[in-house]
């Protein structure tokens, strides 16, 4: 199997058998965990070279199409098999034990389909779009970061402009991660030319839709293998591909929460990852030293410690997320919308300590780039976890309410 043999596989059919699997649909009626499971076993044996080589990891994803794991979350009606935002949760948490850029990839795109699906209201587009995604495996990638305005998801220069019934858009894309290898891109714009910066509308674009032109490459420390190039976007579309929800409202009921809950699973799969390399490397020590644990142990402790908060911190999130995700007045909340932005600042934090924990815990084993014990990929990968959108820009803009909340009355509550 050649990379060449993937990118120009048609069907879900070619996808299967070039990725090692015979027949279609593999998919129906299967066990998400276990789908995802084969797709890390395959993404594990590639994530090196996919580090090394700062390439998109094609063939995990074509595996995860394969799996028919891209749709999973539409609804029965358009094709899909309604799993829930924890389904996908754990299938990030999965994968980021294997590859933490095939993690990340899953969690974008995932981030996307979850706006599509929940906002698409009564929009024939958007419902024959969604259909095809699920159908045809479409991997959906992202466009929020503007020229130089890093993270500021919230506000957008370009505007989209309007003629005889289709759009047009112009947009400095600095960073579109797996552009080249994406089906279809979901951006955010300026709603028209007279709108101010964070008037914003959610745009769905299909690969013939758009031209992208290469102008900033991805070296990077680490997650090289999201190939998170900048590019220069010019789209030519109808307008019915804009999402009839304002991009405001998608954003605090959809595109935050799944996004930090999606982003944190896949980098607490990572963290997890070298919690398990710094758990066998001990064992390895303790047995060819007489069951004596090396002084470095306790740091397998901390490791240990922290993965199992950060677990929990996801776990206790996305349960509330889960109980109000019907009620939008809930969802809007000034609480909740405090905890769902914290949680990317608390678990990129914990997931960093934990992965640093455990290289201390294998000492000068998990420095090396080379042995069963090297933490070098995992934490190369995890660094980037706090600078996606930035945790100072995130607690900057949470100062203001946190004057505002209350002594909580309750441990639970
Ligand atoms: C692996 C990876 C994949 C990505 N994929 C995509 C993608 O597919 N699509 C996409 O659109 N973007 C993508 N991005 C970009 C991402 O969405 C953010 O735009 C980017 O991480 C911003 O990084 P920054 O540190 O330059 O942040 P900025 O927000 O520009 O911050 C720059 C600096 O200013 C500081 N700062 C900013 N605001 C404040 C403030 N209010 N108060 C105090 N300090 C502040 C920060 O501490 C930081 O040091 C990706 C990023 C990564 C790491």
């Amino acid at each position: 199997m050649t990379v060449h043999d993937l990118k120009s596989a048609k069907s879900t059919a070619e996808l299967a058998e070039l990725s090692g699997l015979d027949g279609v649909p593999q998919w129906a009626g299967g066990d998400l965990r276990t789908r995802a499971r084969h797709v890390a076993s395959i993404a594990e044996q590639y994530a090196e070279q996919v580090d090394r080589e700062a390439r998109f990891p094609e063939e995990a994803m074509a595996a995860a199409k394969a799996q028919g794991l891209m749709g999973i979350m539409a609804p029965a009606s358009l094709g899909g098999e309604g799993a829930s935002t924890g389904d996908v949760v754990e299938i990030c948490y999965i994968l980021g034990q294997a590859c933490a850029s095939t993690a990340m990839i899953y969690a974008m795109h995932q981030v996307k389909a979850a706006c599509v699906i929940r906002h698409l209201g009564d929009s024939a587009w958007h419902k024959a779009f969604v259909r095809r995604m699920v159908r045809d495996q479409l991997l959906l990638a992202s466009s929020t970061t503007e020229g130089q305005a890093g993270g500021n998801v919230r506000s957008s220069a370009a505007p989209v402009v309007y003629k005889d019934g289709r759009i047009t858009l112009d947009r400095d894309a600095s960073v579109i991660s797996y552009g080249e290898a994406a089906d279809a891109l979901v951006t955010t714009a300026r709603r028209d030319a007279e709108a101010a910066g964070s008037d914003q509308v959610l745009l769905i674009l299909d690969r013939a839709d758009y031209t992208l032109t290469g102008t900033q490459g991805w070296d990077t420390l680490g997650m090289r293998g999201t190939d998170s190039v900048g590019f220069a976007l010019k789209a030519d579309a109808d307008q019915t591909q804009i999402m009839p929800v304002a991009y405001e409202v998608i954003h605090s009921q959809s595109m935050v929460p799944a996004a930090h809950l999606f982003w944190s699973a896949a980098w607490a799969g990572v963290a997890a990852a070298s919690v398990e390399r710094a758990r066998r490397f001990i064992r390895k020590a303790a047995r060819s030293n007489g069951g004596q644990l090396p002084p470095a142990a306790a740091y397998l402790q901390r490791a240990n410690a922290s993965l199992r908060a950060l677990r929990a911190l996801i776990a206790t999130t996305l349960d509330r997320y889960e109980a109000i995700s019907g009620d939008a007045e809930a969802l809007g909340a000034l609480d909740f919308q405090t905890a769902i932005s914290l949680l990317k600042v608390d678990a990129s934090e914990l997931a960093v300590s934990t992965v640093m924990s455990a290289m201390r815990a294998c000492g000068l084993s998990g420095y090396r780039n080379d042995g069963d014990a090297s933490q070098g990929r995992h934490l190369r990968d995890v660094l980037s976890s706090p600078i996606m959108i930035n945790n100072d820009r995130i607690l900057a803009n949470l100062s203001a309410s946190s004057l505002l909340a209350q002594t909580p009355a309750s441990i639970r509550n």
